[in-house]
């Protein structure tokens, strides 16, 4: 139905490329008759903040490459530990047999972490590391001769990946919906409300969320193996970005050890710096029994990602073969060396870009001016930031009546905004930006102008069509 024919004048082997995107290829999260309509950019190059399409033009990257990105792109030292990597041992298989990178990443790994987590599973993507934990925390729970802990507590709007484990934990209905028949059945409590931006909590109030766990768990606690939250923020709740209140997690994790049920923090968005602390975790100083890590371990440079878990729970399965407590779970690719390379020397560069004082002064920047830019926007109602995370919701103005969803105001900003260079996340009427770490003030600037531009510019025309 779309098939594209190509002109007779093809300038550009890309042109040939993107026909075949287009009539054969199926991209993940997109609306496809929209991407197609909205004229597909093929990205062919890149460096530090910036991605370029293969007719020459420059995108400020604004989403860090769907969150990954944190170092940049094309970074010379990235790229070394992967060509290294690739010249001594591109890939031999994890199970049963190791090799010197998955070694070390478990060592460094351990150290960086919060004390507590000992063990360290490495698995493919976020989903995985996902289904990992509550997997392992079911067989925990039979281990101990209490196979009736089996239930999941999970935050309303939660989104823990595409895989049906992911999906069931998850309570998001964009989503699960559709697919809710085919889930296990998971319990979930309310979100806690937090305001922060330019540095400070302007809101905040989780006492509904508390309440509600507590009385679950004096309630049910010998039925529930766990709970599993996204911690500091939730990227995919309410209009994108919603925030939790300091000492939120703390609560959080002495209740369900009161109560003997497992956390598993599903930092695969927050951590490795995006959400201001190396990991989210660190901002109440608690240890949770699984911590979950995908998307920025790697910097955007390997698809990876692992759980890690606890001592105790890891000697729960160290028995011999005839007890029957091996973990049967795993992927093919897990613990590629070529992703533990890069992933060692991803760590190494945040460790370095922490201790120059460069990452703190650089989220400063990024609260002030993002802050600055947007707090009074005509067609901002309020905007959020923690870390190298800001997100904004547009409205029509205090007179308008809000958006309709369908009317894609926030995704045609962000179209729009791709014709003034900058890549810019839409999600229901928010927009947000997350940028890789090494952004500097003329490119935060450069991204909040282009950006109002592109809400002034659209939303006035389409205030006066409607
Ligand atoms: C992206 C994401 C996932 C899923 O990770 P994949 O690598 O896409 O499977 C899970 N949880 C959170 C919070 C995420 O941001």
């Amino acid at each position: 139905m779309n098939k594209i024919e190509l002109q007779n004048e093809v300038t550009d082997i890309n042109d040939i490329f993107l026909a075949d995107d287009i009539n054969h290829s199926w991209h993940s999260f997109t609306l496809m008759k929209e991407y197609i309509d909205d004229n597909p950019i093929m990205i062919t190059n890149s460096s530090g903040c910036w991605l370029y399409d293969s007719k020459g033009r420059r995108y400020l990257d604004g989403f860090a490459s769907m969150w990954t990105n944190i170092h940049g792109h094309n970074d010379p030292e990235l790229k070394e530990a992967l060509a290294s990597q690739l010249n001594s041992l591109p890939y031999s298989s994890y199970v049963t047999l190791t090799h010197p990178k998955a070694a070390e990443l478990s060592g460094k790994m351990i150290e960086i972490a919060p004390k507590g987590l000992s063990r360290i599973f490495f698995v493919n993507n976020g989903s995985n590391a996902n289904e990992t934990a509550l997997k392992i925390s079911f067989q925990y729970w039979q281990h101990m001769g209490k196979p009736e802990k089996r239930e999941v507590i999970c935050l309303k709007e939660g989104y823990h990946g595409s895989t049906f484990g992911a999906m069931s934990a998850g309570n998001s209905e964009i989503f699960h919906k559709r697919f809710k028949h085919w889930c296990f059945k998971s319990i979930s409590i309310p979100a806690p409300e937090c305001l922060e931006y330019g540095g400070k909590v302007h809101f905040s109030n989780d006492n509904e969320s508390i309440k509600a766990l507590e009385e679950l768990l004096v309630k049910r606690s010998s039925e529930i193996a766990c709970l599993i939250l996204e911690p500091s923020i939730q990227p995919a709740a309410g209009t994108g970005m919603r925030m939790q209140p300091p000492g939120f997690l703390k609560k959080i994790v002495n209740l369900c050890r009161e109560f003997n049920v497992h956390t598993i923090f599903d930092e695969i968005f927050v951590g490795f710096g995006r959400a201001g602390h190396l990991f989210a975790c660190n901002m109440d100083n608690v240890v949770p029994d699984f911590l979950c890590l995908g998307k920025g371990i790697s910097g955007g440079y390997f698809p990876f990602a692992a759980t890690m878990t606890t001592e105790e729970i890891y000697q729960s399965f160290y028995a011999d073969y005839k007890e029957g407590k091996a973990f049967f779970h795993g992927h093919t690719y897990s613990a590629h060396p070529m992703g533990c390379a890069v992933v060692l020397k991803s760590i190494e560069k945040l460790q370095r870009l922490i201790a120059s004082g460069k990452f703190e002064s650089t989220v400063n920047m990024f609260g002030k001016i993002t802050t600055e830019f947007f707090k009074n926007h005509p067609y901002v109602r309020q905007i959020r930031q923690r870390g190298f995370i800001f997100a904004l919701d547009l409205y029509p103005g205090k007179e308008g009546k809000d958006f309709p969803l369908s009317d894609r105001i926030a995704h045609n900003v962000s179209m729009l905004a791709r014709t003034k260079e900058v890549i810019i996340r839409a999600f229901f009427n928010g927009i947000s930006f997350v940028p890789p770490f090494i952004i500097n003030e003329e490119e935060v600037r450069f991204l909040c102008q282009r950006t109002s531009e592109s809400i002034i510019e659209y939303i006035s025309k389409h205030s006066k069509k409607s």
